[in-house]
């Protein structure tokens, strides 16, 4: 038999949970000389770039742009509300919970942290069971995340909300929205969020370089009443400055802001709303062909509730180190990457062979969506790894109808009942 020619010649597909897939007309908009930083273009577009970005967020309120990935934005948001000795609570479901909390640590943070475990939601009783116990209101902040990138889990932050105002608990609510933003419906003001954060390569498509953090007059007022932030850190003048250069604190990000401009353009000519329920689509594609192939096989979604997964990632688990095994394999004969597990086994453990991800947030359409899956597909028929027949299929008939009105059923108890279950009829 002769053998295959490799196929990873042409266009590559980087599936991975952030950094996403750029458009072109980004890139583009970067390829351009230095403009001036004193006047001209570069500063009037400034003032449709926070307008596109609030719009993005839903909020009316404030946005400072730092230069700098997530931590940063998690760190500058902290530093300019909690001072050393203060207590936050920080409900985590999965490495970034965990992470946001390690942050609030190292600013000497006294941190209260409830562990959800790494497939499950934020519990609200319990959370709400935490306040109540706050009698003295010690807790200045609750620090969640919408969507925990290494289980995929998404939170409930209107149920946070709604329990601090039960609790009358004065506590901020902020929110990593990282992963999430532009990606699954997240709504700032009408949910009562106080401070949000958000990079730029992740639903907002732009290379890896800046965050953002958003902010109410409740956060702005705590801000005020600080006894001292970082010069750099400071939102005030990141959000209300009237030059340039003090909304970076220095030197902008030139060619940054030439993309975020192209890319919120982009979010705004599709409609929030539109880009949202592509999401929902294209997950619910995903999610059709990993229960098909879960019927069959041993793939299984971390998130088991349709309701708790994120329409922008998906963290699966195979068997052995079978997931390292795929990606491997993806990558070298199709051009196609897939996510790495994280957070789900500590490295050096070989369970961690077992785990991978794959992002689909931001500019991504249906067929990247069935030539992902396809991939998929012909590297686990390619190593021997059992799974279920029927799941391009299932994947093309949520694209080929609506997408968005067939009902999500929980189907972790059909895939084991079901007769082609583990090799059954494989
Ligand atoms: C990606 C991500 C981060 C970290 O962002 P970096 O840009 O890598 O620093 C934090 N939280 C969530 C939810 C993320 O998805």
């Amino acid at each position: 038999m002769s053998q295959r020619p490799n196929l990873s010649h042409g266009r590559g597909y980087l599936a991975i949970p952030g950094p996403s897939i750029m458009p072109d007309a980004v890139l583009q908009a970067m390829h351009r000389p230095a403009p001036n930083i004193y006047e001209g273009e570069m500063v009037d577009m400034m003032p449709g770039i926070f307008d596109g970005l609030k719009r993005v967020a839903r909020t009316e309120h404030y946005a400072a742009v730092y230069i700098g990935n997530g931590h940063a934005a998690w760190e500058a948001a902290l530093s300019n509300v909690i001072a050393p000795g203060e207590r936050v609570l920080v409900p985590a479901t999965g490495r970034f919970g965990h992470g946001f909390g390690e942050m609030a640590t190292g600013i000497g943070a006294d941190v209260k942290l409830i562990d959800f475990g790494k497939s499950s939601p934020m519990d609200l009783d319990v959370i709400a069971a935490a306040l109540a116990e706050d009698k003295s209101h010690k807790i200045k902040a609750v620090l969640a995340v919408h969507v925990d990138t290494s289980t995929s889990v998404l939170n409930d932050i209107k149920g946070v909300r709604d329990v601090l105002d039960a609790a009358g608990h004065p506590a901020l609510l902020m929110v990593d929205c990282i992963a999430s933003l532009g990606c699954d419906r997240f709504e700032m003001d009408a949910w009562g969020v106080d401070v949000m954060v958000t990079g730029c390569q992740k639903g907002l498509m732009v290379p890896p370089g800046c965050s953002f953090v958003f902010f109410n007059q409740r956060a702005q007022a705590v801000r005020e009443a600080m006894p001292r932030v970082s010069v750099y850190w400071d939102w005030t003048p990141r959000s209300t400055g009237t030059e340039l250069w003090q909304y970076f604190n220095g030197t902008a990000p030139t060619h940054h802001m030439y993309g975020l401009r192209v890319a919120l353009g982009m979010i705004h000519d599709e409609g929030i709303e539109q880009v949202w329920a592509r999401h929902t689509v294209l997950a619910r594609a995903i999610w059709a062909a990993c229960d098909a192939w879960g019927a069959g096989g041993d793939l299984r979604m971390n998130i088991a509730d349709p309701a708790n997964r994120s329409t922008a990632v998906t963290s699966l688990r195979l068997k052995g180190n079978d997931g390292t095994r795929l990606r491997n394999w993806v990558e070298q004969e199709l051009g196609l990457t897939l996510g790495i597990g994280l957070g789900m086994a500590e490295v050096g453990d070989p369970a961690r062979d077992a785990f991978f991800r794959l992002g689909h947030m931001g500019h991504v359409n249906g067929q990247m969506i069935m030539g992902l899956l396809g991939g998929m597909q012909a590297g686990m028929s390619a190593l021997g790894i059992a799974h279920g027949r029927g799941a391009l299929d299932a994947a093309a008939d949520v694209i080929a109808g609506d997408g968005l009105s067939a009902p999500l059923v929980d189907k972790v108890d059909d895939v084991v009942n079901s007769p082609t279950c583990c090799g059954n009829s494989n």
